[in-house]
């Protein structure tokens, strides 16, 4: 299809579910891609699974002990939070450890951490998964269509969203409760400077302004984060100051010019 309407299309990610003919597929029309594991899919088919969970333990499980597993920026950060994962759930659930894993960490579908992929990029096909729901209401009328008939279908698609004229975003949108966040930690004593731009963030994070990047967990999730932010509104006050028209300057250049 890419090749009919001459757009060179060799994706470096591609997010799916666990579908093997899916994986083949993607591996063997582009060999170079990077498949990710949609983790809104670990999720749910881990809650399958839940009855290996005691009962007072599965809110925990599926709120908190694989999201934070999810959240990690490195291999050495997740073999850390994977060792507490398993030590403190061994003796409750070991056959859900065991599920866990085997699918989630041993076989082709463990590229579900946030580490896994770019900072920013999307960890689920959800987004995908709505966009299609608007394909079976708008275009196909929910009506299953053969294989060929849907790739004509496909263009008619592809021709309409071209001339529809949406903009689709390439940079995130910080959230209004990330920039009020970023707002509140507004203070140089947050900030020590390593370097031009460069800042420790409580010596725990390091933010760079100038290349507009954070070693923090939130950062690599969404593409931006409240350190990133906090250190705009100081630099926007900064150099608003600097740039702040002084005040005798304007009455000595105009006496200067009279004198002229
Ligand atoms: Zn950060």
């Amino acid at each position: 299809m890419a090749d009919l309407l001459e757009i060179n299309f060799d994706p470096k990610y591609i997010v799916q579910d666990a579908c093997p003919a899916s994986r083949n597929a993607a591996l063997k029309s582009f060999p170079d891609t990077n498949i990710l594991m949609c983790y809104f899919h670990v999720l749910l088919n881990c809650k399958k699974n839940k009855l290996d969970i005691p009962n007072e333990q599965q809110h925990l499980m599926f709120k908190r002990y694989i999201h934070r597993l999810h959240m990690t920026t490195s291999i050495d950060h997740f073999r850390k939070y994977w060792k507490i994962f398993v030590d403190s759930l061994i003796d409750n659930c070991p056959s859900f450890i065991n599920y866990f894993y085997n699918q989630w960490l041993k076989s082709n579908w463990k590229n579900w951490k946030a580490f896994s992929s770019p900072p920013g990029y999307a960890c689920t096909n959800s987004s995908l998964e709505s966009f299609n729901a608007t394909i079976k209401r708008d275009f196909t009328h929910r009506r299953k269509l053969g294989i060929f008939a849907f790739i004509g279908k496909s263009i008619d698609i592809i021709r309409y969203y071209s001339i529809d004229g949406q903009k689709f975003s390439m940079t995130p949108k910080p959230t209004s409760s990330a920039i009020k966040l970023g707002k509140s930690m507004a203070s140089w004593e947050n900030f020590k400077k390593i370097y031009q731009r460069t800042y420790f963030y409580k010596d725990c994070y390091k933010t760079n302004f100038l290349t507009k990047n954070c070693s923090c967990k939130y950062y690599l999730k969404v593409g931006y984060c409240s350190h990133l932010l906090a250190l705009q509104e100081l630099f926007k006050k900064k150099d608003q100051f600097v740039n702040k028209p002084k005040k005798g300057r304007a009455k000595n250049s105009e006496k200067w010019y009279v004198r002229e």
